[in-house]
């Protein structure tokens, strides 16, 4: 029998597919005025080069990148034998310093002293603080306020691998609907979750909501040590990565059948507003018309001012990243940008529904890559 589509492994990235992408960032940086980027280990690393240090420490790790030269990747001596075994390694020149050498002094020759440069929001300010006190004429801007859509429009590779992340945390559900809810912590179904993403393939899980009762009216409630209690509204939301890509999914189940009318209306409301807006989704429309299509339904059902959060999130290499779907944000959508539409409403003190899918840009239209049913779940 061969293997379920979410434990296949997809092809691996190639040295191609990283000078494909550290040319394109270096374009796009020179659109954007800038001398440069300087990236420093974390997500954007990780995109340009596939190298990821296994601890990222207080020594100078940076991919200097300038538009139409070869980019360079400053490491610590002692890691330079992982930097080499990255895939991206063969795309980039590595430099090296020596622990008791400045490696500000490495860095200075390969900038402009007077250039304006993007710098990966991750970087730890003690090395932008070295690098601005070597080059007091450069400027720093970081890449979420210069680049936000760097890494956003995902290629079919990508797109592959959120989809195959998308149907691992689909499993993770079904599978959560079978376990006993009543009488366990919050806790206790949160590892449950933990354990089938992990089953389903994932390599990391980010976060496992289990909201129930009034915590699940705290939207970023992870979960704790309430016991779940038969009658409860229970929020789900999970995810992590698979294969290097994210999941994040959301959906709000009830213990008992006895479901009272406010919640299902709740629900219906917050149902309609995440179909609403996924039908909306298509080219050119811009990510604040999808967060206020999905407000509209919610206010014009009166629960307006209990929808207290943005309508989605990228997703890609990080469970959350840019483009945010939230108001004032006018990027309009490309085809290839992935992104969660999750409404949701909180009554204070009583109850949450959250209903979310991660959603991918296509000529056409939206796709889900979450496709579990959207009706309230029946757990006991
Ligand atoms: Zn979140
Ligand atoms: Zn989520
Ligand atoms: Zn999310």
């Amino acid at each position: 029998m061969p293997p379920p589509e979410e434990s296949r492994m997809p092809r691996p990235f190639t040295t191609e597919d990283y000078r494909a992408r550290l040319d394109r960032a270096g374009a796009a940086a020179t659109a954007a005025g800038l001398a440069g980027l300087v990236v420093a280990p974390g997500p954007d690393l990780v995109h340009l080069t596939g190298y990821h240090p296994t601890a990222v420490t207080e020594r100078l790790t940076a991919l200097v990148l300038t538009a139409g030269r070869e980019p360079v990747l400053i490491v610590p001596t002692l890691e330079r034998p992982d930097a080499e075994r990255a895939a991206g390694a063969p795309a980039v020149r590595l430099l090296d310093w020596t622990d008791g050498q400045d490696p500000y002094a490495t860095a200075v020759p390969l900038l402009d002293p007077a250039g304006r440069y993007g710098v990966s929001d991750n970087t730890w300010a003690m090395h932008l603080l070295g690098l601005q006190a070597a080059l007091p004429g450069t400027g720093w801007t970081s890449l979420t306020e210069t680049l936000p859509m760097l890494r956003a429009v995902k290629g079919p590779d990508e797109l592959e691998r959120l989809a195959a992340a998308g149907g691992a945390a689909d499993a993770a559900y079904r599978g959560i609907l079978e376990v006993t809810f009543a009488g366990r912590r919050e806790t206790d179904v949160a590892a449950d979750l933990s354990a089938l993403l992990i089953q389903y393939g994932h390599s990391q899980v980010d976060f496992t909501v289990v909201g129930s009762g009034p915590n699940g009216a705290n939207p970023h409630h992870e979960a704790g040590d309430r016991i779940i209690g038969t009658g409860d509204t229970v929020v789900l939301d999970f995810g992590g990565l698979k294969d290097g890509y994210g999941s994040d999914t959301t959906r709000t189940v009830h213990v008992g059948t006895d479901v009272p009318d406010e919640v299902r209306k709740v629900h219906d409301v917050v149902r309609q507003a995440q179909q609403t807006a996924f039908e909306a989704v298509r080219p050119g429309v811009s990510c604040q018309e999808i967060d206020r299509i999905a407000r509209r339904v919610i206010t014009e059902a009166g629960y307006g001012e209990y929808f207290i959060h943005r309508t989605g999130h990228g997703i890609g290499i990080t469970t959350h990243e840019p483009p945010y779907l939230v108001e004032g944000e006018e990027q309009p959508l490309v085809p290839g940008m992935c992104f969660s539409i999750e409404p949701g409403v909180y009554l204070p003190g009583r109850f949450g529904v959250r209903i979310e899918d991660i959603v991918t840009v296509t000529e056409h239209g939206g796709r889900r890559f979450n496709n579990t049913p959207h009706e309230l779940g029946i757990v006991s």
